[in-house]
């Protein structure tokens, strides 16, 4: 008979401003007072990631003590009290040593009204500065992607848990000693000298104005105003799940027609939807996996339409380049096509055509300048833009987002299924990859369109999909740098066997990019961000009739007329890629 042992969870109870909280023994006094509704400040926590108690904002009083609440485990009998006079001058005093090592320019600032330190200093009532100011200027803009001002950063370590943490890249750290230590790249280098991935997710959680994003509006009002150029935007699927919290609307609202009718306001000649790449991508992908699957090719394929994934893998992972779809990501398929087939079709000189996609991710920028994504000398896409910097432009020209009448995208590019749309969480290229391979592997339309196993935010998700009475599909999918170095760690050493492996830099997909809005960490400790935008991208796919990529009928269009079929000659020369082993 089996022996069940049972773990019987001990709790404490304390108190916390004369209320009574029990919480399991090993909860911070901060996560109490979070249970309990009691609003404590941050600067320096992260929840899950940045526990170092290092700016002590979060101070609270226990016996006459003033301790970092964050770091100070709840004890049985406590008492705690959290808005003392005491408490409230530490605060203040601390917030005003910070300040005195900081660039305050708000008004110039990019985070200026979405910052954490402006927000405390107006919460705690801090009207003037008490000490001398005295800081450094350093600003780091040589990454195509990532911008990192010295002057600006408070030092909080936030940057460095994520990239060392939950990306294991490791380029970031605390260099030199004593009063000099600061927060910088390893070794005091350009991140663009160091194996940054460029994902972004340090600036995502930056609470200030220290990191962000390379600003590239600039490039594209050019284009705009330039009357020789035919300037195209197209926008990817996790830019509708988040534009609209840039103006005030709840997390996971769908944004579509506002987006489509903002851009062409803008001024751009078209509108389309990097969707249906994506749909190209699943039938060029699809047909990749099957072939490797029959002819006994490298296995398992690993996708590739997270440029800080592919660069990760270059890094750390080269000797599993040959594991890489050759497909390029949805953004680079789109601009090819864009510069040929439509090109073509419309009389169009490529030179002459101007693309801009705009994207959750800030490693796209770096992607668009790969020398390997050029067709004859030419680059698919000219300019890749964030969400954010979308929101500015849309900010700058002064249009009323949030009166604007929905519009759909221009034809034929915009044409898009349900299974393109969810590329933007995690799973969703598996699942629209599943949707497709299986039609194609049973001969039939198969009716269950939910591959719900394949959702969701669990770090790693495994799955052996029974096709037919002859095969059986062992699939993965992965996000986040720490979740993909155990997988990859398996996936090397020979321990699995998997036929496909979804990998995704961000945790939580492209919704949850480096270029998507910034959520403070007040909010983000009530709402699980990623998952309140992927169900709004799971809402789209739900409404559309077409939700297989092989179904979209004008890609079906585009290889009678154009393509040929999938991984013909002409779109391997388009379509598809090579990688550098950076190691
Ligand atoms: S980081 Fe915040 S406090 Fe500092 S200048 Fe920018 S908006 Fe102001
Ligand atoms: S760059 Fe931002 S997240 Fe990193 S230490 Fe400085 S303030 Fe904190
Ligand atoms: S962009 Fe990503 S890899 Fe580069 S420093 Fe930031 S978190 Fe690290």
């Amino acid at each position: 008979m089996k022996t069940v042992m049972l773990t019987i969870e001990k709790k404490v109870t304390l108190t916390i401003d004369g209320k009574k909280v029990t919480v399991p023994e090993g909860t911070t006094v901060l996560e109490a007072a979070k249970t309990a509704g009691i609003h404590i400040p941050t600067l320096c926590y992260l929840e899950d990631i940045n526990k170092v108690g290092a700016c002590r904002i979060c101070t609270v009083e226990v016996n006459n003590r003033l301790q970092a609440a964050c770091i100070l485990p709840a004890e049985e009998g406590m008492v705690v009290k959290t808005n003392t006079s005491r408490v409230r001058q530490l605060r203040k005093h601390i917030l005003a040593l910070i300040l005195a090592n900081h660039d305050s320019n708000c008004p110039t600032c990019i985070r200026n009204n979405n910052c954490e330190l402006q927000t405390l200093a107006n919460e705690l009532n801090l009207r003037e500065e008490i000490f001398e100011r005295e800081y450094a200027r350093h600003v780091d803009d040589m990454s195509p992607s990532v911008v990192r001002d010295d002057s600006k950063c408070i030092n909080c370590g936030r940057c460095v848990s994520i990239c060392n943490e939950v990306q294991t890249v490791g380029v970031l750290g605390f260099v030199h000693r004593s009063d000099r230590t600061k927060v910088a790249p390893v070794y005091d280098k350009s991140l663009a000298e160091l194996s940054c991935i460029n994902c972004g997710q340090c600036i995502v959680n930056c609470p200030v104005g220290a990191l962000r994003e390379k600003d590239n509006t600039d490039l594209v009002w050019e284009a705009l105003a330039d009357k020789s150029k035919y300037v195209i935007v197209q926008t990817a699927p996790a830019v509708r799940a988040a534009l609209g919290e840039e103006f005030g609307l709840p997390i996971g609202t769908g944004v579509t027609g506002k987006m489509v009718a903002a851009l062409r306001r803008l001024g751009f000649d078209k509108v389309f939807d990097t969707n249906f790449a994506a749909d190209v991508t699943i039938m060029e992908e699809g047909t990749e996996l099957l072939g490797r699957i029959q002819s006994g090719g490298v296995l398992p394929l690993i996708t590739s339409c997270s440029p800080g994934w592919i660069k990760f893998c270059e890094h750390k992972y080269p000797e599993l380049i040959p594991n890489l779809s050759s497909c390029k990501s949805p953004q680079n398929m789109m601009g090819a096509l864009l510069k040929s087939h439509y090109a073509k079709m419309n009389g169009l000189d490529p030179k002459d055509i101007f693309v801009v996609s705009v994207m959750p991710c800030t490693a796209k920028k770096f992607e668009v300048q790969r020398e390997e994504l050029e067709v004859d000398g030419i680059r698919d896409v000219d300019v890749s833009i964030t969400t954010r910097e979308l929101a500015q432009m849309i900010k700058e020209a002064r249009i009323d987002f949030l009166r604007l009448e929905d519009e759909h995208f221009d034809e034929y590019y915009g044409e898009s299924t349900g299974a393109a749309v969810i590329f933007g969480a995690t799973g969703g290229v598996m699942e629209a990859a599943i949707r497709t391979v299986a039609d194609i592997l049973t001969g039939q339309e198969i009716e269950e369109v939910n591959y719900e196993f394949v959702r969701g935010m669990e770090g790693v998700k495994e799955a052996r999909i029974k096709i037919n009475e002859d095969i059986t599909l062992n699939v993965a999918v992965v996000h986040g740098g720490a979740n993909i170095t155990a997988l990859l760690d398996k996936v090397k050493n020979g321990e699995t066997d998997y036929h496909f492996i979804e990998v995704m830099a961000c945790p939580g997909g492209c919704v949850n990019g480096g270029g998507q809005p910034i959520v403070p960490d007040k909010i983000k400790m009530e709402i699980n961000v990623p998952v309140e935008r992927a169900k709004a991208l799971y809402r789209a796919d739900s409404a559309v009739k077409r939700r297989k990529s092989h179904q979209n009928p004008m890609v079906k269009k585009l290889y009678e007329d154009f393509l040929g079929e999938p991984n013909s000659e002409l779109a391997h020369k388009l379509l598809h890629t090579t990688y550098v082993n950076r190691q």
